[in-house]
């Protein structure tokens, strides 16, 4: 198999995959390398905002994304403690509205979507090293203990801000109070409105519920680790994820409610610590997708659309030279990094800010008397948080 290509990707998650593909539509080689088997579930609440559905059919996933994801979601609401409060999800350009689908499904369509775009996928196959040199980088993967070597002038890591690694775009361990863990189950049965979203708000926390395909009620939640490791006291035997999910009954009436008589699907997943933050879209040659850029706090869940967006803008602007020099490379990441900034990060900033107060001693009750009052502070949220703003008309 050629081991050379115009470039490596790094993980195939939504913003690998966009990258992907649209550098392949362009003509150019690219090889994408993953670490897991797919399918695989993931900590994510699934939810992608209706902006991004002209993107999923430009990178061909468009009809099975409609075909599969749940229903459409026309409302959002807040379950905090006290009643729930609700309001209409703002609508963007067109009809669409946001609809959740699967990670063990979405993935896996956009990843065979590059395969057919002639995407050379490597997998199950870790990145473990990056050389980087004036006219190509060389990527070393593994898998079953066997090392090869890539070669690509352009190389793109695309994998994810949650888990350790050796390359120099992976993050170093962490392990602070004021840290969140991620949190994530499918129920069955469950009663909650097809077209609703909520947004959990608890004490030290904040999460979110949706209906996603095949009568799958994603639940997903983020907890301090401070807030959790009280949770664990007062539940003793339970894991961490029950132990949070018995705080967010106890406190959230609204989620109790939807959720009794439900039947855990699947099982618990965790992850984490999360990495909210922006960060530098291309440094050291590599440019940088998804949320090894940046990360918002889940409590808007944006991440999905951040990923297909940064991917697609990525190859949006290679795209704009035919050679990938280390000029070209340069003047390219100038460009996608001030598009990234444009693009994004309002709504990261947002998301931190919306954290800090929903987790905070009495934020969460503040945030229910003050929505209480002006419900259309939700929909304001929900569209400041990126709901409708469309990725930028490039062509890729
Ligand atoms: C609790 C919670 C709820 C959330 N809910 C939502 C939501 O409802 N909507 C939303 O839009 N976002 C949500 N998010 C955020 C969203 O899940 C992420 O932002 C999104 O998955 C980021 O996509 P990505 O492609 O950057 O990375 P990932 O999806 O993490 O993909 C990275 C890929 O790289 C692979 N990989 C890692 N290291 C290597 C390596 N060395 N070699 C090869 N492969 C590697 C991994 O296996 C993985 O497949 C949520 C997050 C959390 C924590």
């Amino acid at each position: 198999m050629d081991t050379h290509f115009d470039a490596v990707i790094i993980g195939a998650g939504p913003a690998g995959t966009a990258a992907a593909i649209g550098l392949a539509q362009q003509g150019r080689s690219v090889a994408i390398v993953e670490r897991s088997e797919f399918p695989r579930r993931k900590v994510c609440g699934e939810f992608t905002s209706a902006t991004n559905v002209d993107l999923l059919d430009r990178l061909g996933v468009g009809a099975e994304f409609r075909r599969q994801a749940g229903p459409e979601v026309r409302r959002v609401a807040l379950f905090a403690a006290g009643e729930p409060v609700e309001a209409p999800m703002p609508q963007g350009r067109g009809t669409a509205f946001g609809r959740a689908l699967g990670r063990d499904v979405l993935d896996g369509l956009l990843l065979d979507a590059a395969s057919d775009a002639g995407v050379t996928v490597f997998q199950p196959c870790r990145a473990v090293d990056i050389v980087r040199g004036h006219a190509a980088a060389t990527v070393a993967i593994e898998t079953a203990g066997a090392v090869r070597q890539l070669h690509a002038p352009v190389v793109i890591a695309a994998h994810g801000s949650w888990e350790p690694g050796k390359l120099s775009s992976n993050f170093a361990r962490i392990n602070r109070p004021r840290d969140f863990l991620g949190f994530k189950a499918h129920f069955l049965k469950a009663k909650l409105p097809g077209d609703l979203m909520p947004l959990i708000a608890f004490p030290g926390g904040y999460g979110g519920m949706v209906w996603s395909d095949r009568d799958r009620l994603s639940l997903s939640f983020c907890i301090r680790r401070d807030a959790l490791a009280a949770a664990r006291q007062a539940s003793p035997g339970s894991s961490a994820a029950e132990a949070t999910f018995i705080h967010i009954l106890k406190f959230c009436p609204g989620v109790d409610e939807a959720l009794r008589g439900a039947e855990l699907a699947e099982g618990w997943l965790a992850a984490g610590p999360i990495r909210p933050g922006i960060r530098p879209a291309y440094a050291d040659d590599i440019f940088r997708v998804g949320n090894v850029a940046g990360e918002s706090h889940p409590i808007i869940a944006e991440g999905i659309a951040m990923a297909l967006q940064s991917g697609w803008i990525l190859a949006a602007q290679l795209g704009k030279f035919d050679h990938w020099d280390s000029n070209a490379r340069a003047a390219a990441g100038r460009a996608y990094s001030r598009a990234w900034r444009n693009q994004f990060a309002t709504r990261i900033r947002l998301a931190a800010g919306l954290s800090r107060l929903a987790t905070s001693s009495h934020g969460a009750s503040l945030m229910h008397r003050f929505i209480s009052q002006f419900p259309t502070s939700l929909a304001l949220g929900a569209r400041l948080s990126g709901k409708t703003k469309s990725v930028p008309e490039f062509t890729a």
